[in-house]
């Protein structure tokens, strides 16, 4: 274990069982197939990978790459598209695939811009869930794990771009983050 994590949250053995139980789920619910995966780069890369593996049904996938304006480390709710898709999505299957959702805010935004498209189905996906910082109401329709108000890194996610390429989830020291800011 790298010396910056404080502790494992969930082990690669943990995301993958819990990853495949979701694939078989949203391939029961989607039995005719040809679903499209929506990634929101670049966190949920890992997790869109394993996910598809442990699709049943035909599913096809598309990224797109988000910011979220704020004036501190707080998301504003103004988001601005870096990337968007490169499909139509009227009247298809649509499932965004997002790592972890803290206070809701980006996720609102991309789903109801996405809605405007008119899919047949716009449903959310995400790995990881912080219940305690939400801030605005969303539905979650498949959901990895429920986790406490840590900020975590591994398995897609990061610190200042470091630490996505850990296979598991940890939760990172605070003198990591307090360093930086003293600098
Ligand atoms: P929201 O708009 O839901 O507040 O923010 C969601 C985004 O904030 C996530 O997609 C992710 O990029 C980032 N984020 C929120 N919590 C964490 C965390 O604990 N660790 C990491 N690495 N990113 C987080
Ligand atoms: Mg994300
Ligand atoms: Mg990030």
């Amino acid at each position: 274990m790298r010396e910056e994590i404080k502790e494992i949250l969930l082990s690669e053995e943990q995301i993958k069982s819990r990853v495949k139980e979701l694939g078989e789920e949203i391939s029961r619910d989607f039995p005719e197939g040809d679903v499209l995966f929506i990634g929101v780069l670049k966190g949920s890369v890992m997790f869109i990978s394993d996910l598809m593996r442990s699709m049943k049904v035909d599913v096809n996938m598309d990224f797109m790459a988000v910011s979220s304006y704020g004036l501190s480390s707080e998301t504003s709710g103004v988001v601005r598209i870096l990337k968007d898709l490169d499909f139509d999505i009227e009247y298809r299957d649509v499932i965004i695939v997002e790592d972890i959702i803290d206070t809701g805010t980006t996720l609102r935004y991309l789903y109801d811009y996405l809605k405007a498209r008119n899919p047949r189905n716009l449903k959310i996906c995400c790995l990881l869930d912080k219940p305690e910082r939400r801030k605005v109401n969303i539905n979650i329709d498949y959901k990895g794990f429920e986790i406490p108000d840590y900020f975590v890194v591994g398995y897609g996610l990061d610190y200042a771009e470091k630490f996505r390429y850990l296979p598991y989830i940890g939760i990172l020291k605070e003198d990591v983050y307090k360093k930086d800011k003293s600098n």
